[in-house]
């Protein structure tokens, strides 16, 4: 039996011992799954609707137990945590109305009638990454088991425990059992064995781009859709005529929330060169003003990195030579703690360049419009982005031009259930959330009824 410790990244103790699945356990779950779904297919849509209202309600009677969960596993702030799995009941709620508004089509056609149906798929293979446990997990299961489908999860190795649990809460709300299952393992073992198994129809996958390409191309053998999140460097262009207080004081937020593990982390600062000395000075006591910390503290705005593993892959981005401009501060001690920390270097940089996907900022700046563009989308990600100005044609020209999914101006909001997500490039394939997700998991089937003449 393979076992995984699940470490409290905050205080590196070893909070649980889990097993791993292995690939027979993914036949066993495909099987129960395909059993529940034909039940769950069969109620009505006004039903669904109901049982999925009901999970909402048992995640929300669960907040503060879910939330604790992440805070222990994930060493989220405990403030970030209870959003998180408040969201989950949002997007629950939010897409238990879609049963009953998944309508097809009437077509009007010679010689009779012709009308679609947006038929489920069957079962949805989910994986998903370390960095949002359970809310990227909700923006998956929620609309596919709206749109009549069972739900496999395979979680991230480090952190599964708040979808486990989010499992059983599933089960407890009355939904079909089997329906909604998670599996912990190995991506290469359950995460591969989903992929390929021939009883699911289709994959969502958010994680990075290399293990992306390689979901892809398994699912490609035996042409099962994918819906892919991937990667981002995403830039938070600074104009010189926005509000440059603002600007400043919120680029923290920007990229370090979660300790910049965040796929939208708007990880490139791009700031036009008038103003760049000006923006500087504002920045650094915006940086030193981040609170890092117990992650148990309500006032803790940014915890650990997840694990040891990703600690040092982010070190080893800031060298003892590292273009340093300024950092906050961080914990010693136990626990994978990393400051804020703004670099600024050659644009040839691998900082520049690579996902660190942790706290750490670059700045470079630009001349004028053309360049900001031009800067922002050299890199093969397209995933998000912010624009500060007051000019309104210039916002629109801009984010218009920027290559990326989910852009923000004055603002560095990405997601909201009710709005889609995803990326440009090779930040993804598809799209989230937003009124259309169920119909990504549904198949579109035309009927034509002849009608013979009278
Ligand atoms: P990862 O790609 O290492 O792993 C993601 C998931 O894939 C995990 O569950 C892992 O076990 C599984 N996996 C690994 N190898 C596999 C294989 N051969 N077959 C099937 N599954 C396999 O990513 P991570 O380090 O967990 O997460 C960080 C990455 O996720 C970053 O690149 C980040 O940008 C990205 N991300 C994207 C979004 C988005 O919505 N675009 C959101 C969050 C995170």
């Amino acid at each position: 039996m393979t076992t995984i410790d699940i470490v409290n990244p905050a205080t590196e103790e070893t909070i649980s011992v889990l097993e791993l699945l292995d690939a027979t356990a993914v036949d066993e779950a495909v099987a129960r799954a395909t059993s529940a779904q034909r039940i769950w297919a069969a109620l009505a849509p006004a039903e669904r609707a109901e049982r999925l209202r009901g999970f909402a309600d048992t995640v929300a009677a669960h907040q503060g137990e879910l939330a604790d969960l992440e805070v222990s596993n994930s060493g989220h702030p405990i403030g970030q945590a209870t959003w998180e799995a408040g969201h989950v009941r949002d997007v629950l709620e939010y897409y238990a109305t879609a049963p009953e508004r998944l309508s097809g089509r009437q077509i009007p056609v010679a010689g009779g009638i012709d009308i679609t149906f947006a038929e489920p798929i069957g079962v949805i293979g989910v994986i998903t990454p370390w960095n949002f446990p359970m809310t990227i997990a909700a923006w998956a299961f929620a609309p596919a088991l709206a749109a009549g489908n069972a739900v496999l999860v395979k979680p991230a190795e480090w952190t599964p425990l708040t979808m486990l649990r989010l499992a059983e809460l599933a089960v407890s709300a009355g939904l079909p059992d089997g329906l909604l299952q998670t599996l912990p393992g190995r991506g290469d073992v359950v995460g591969d064995a989903l992929i390929t198994h021939p009883g699911v129809g289709k994959v969502v996958f958010t994680g990075s781009t290399a293990t992306g390409t390689r979901v892809m191309e398994r699912a490609a053998e035996s042409v099962t859709p994918v819906t892919l999140e991937l990667g981002g460097k995403s830039a938070n262009i600074v104009f010189a005529d926005s509000d440059l207080e603002r600007a400043a004081a919120t680029a923290p937020y920007g990229v370090f929330d979660n300790a910049g593990q965040d796929c939208c982390a708007r990880s490139r600062i791009l700031v036009q060169r008038t103003v760049y000395d000006r923006f500087m000075e504002l920045f650094e006591p915006a940086v030193a003003g981040v609170t890092v910390g117990d992650p148990r503290a309500e006032s803790t705005e940014m915890g650990p990195l997840v694990s040891r593993a990703h600690w040092e892959k982010v070190s080893s981005y800031v060298p003892d030579d590292a273009p340093v401009a300024f950092r906050g501060s961080a914990p010693t001690g136990p626990g994978f703690w990393f400051p804020p920390t703004v670099l600024t270097p050659a644009a040839s940089d691998r900082t520049v360049r690579d996902e660190i996907f942790g706290p750490v900022v670059t700045v470079q700046t630009f001349a004028d419009e053309a360049e900001a563009i031009a800067l922002a989308n050299d890199t093969p990600y397209g995933l998000s982005g912010s624009i500060w100005t007051e000019n309104l044609s210039r916002a629109l020209r801009v984010t218009r031009a920027v290559a990326a999914g989910n852009l923000s101006v004055n603002s560095h909001s990405s997601v909201r259930y009710s709005t889609p997500f995803g990326g440009f490039k090779q930040s993804g394939i598809g799209r989230e959330l937003g009124p259309d997700a169920p119909f990504a998991f549904t198949e579109t089937k035309n009927v034509f009824i002849a009608v013979a003449d009278a």
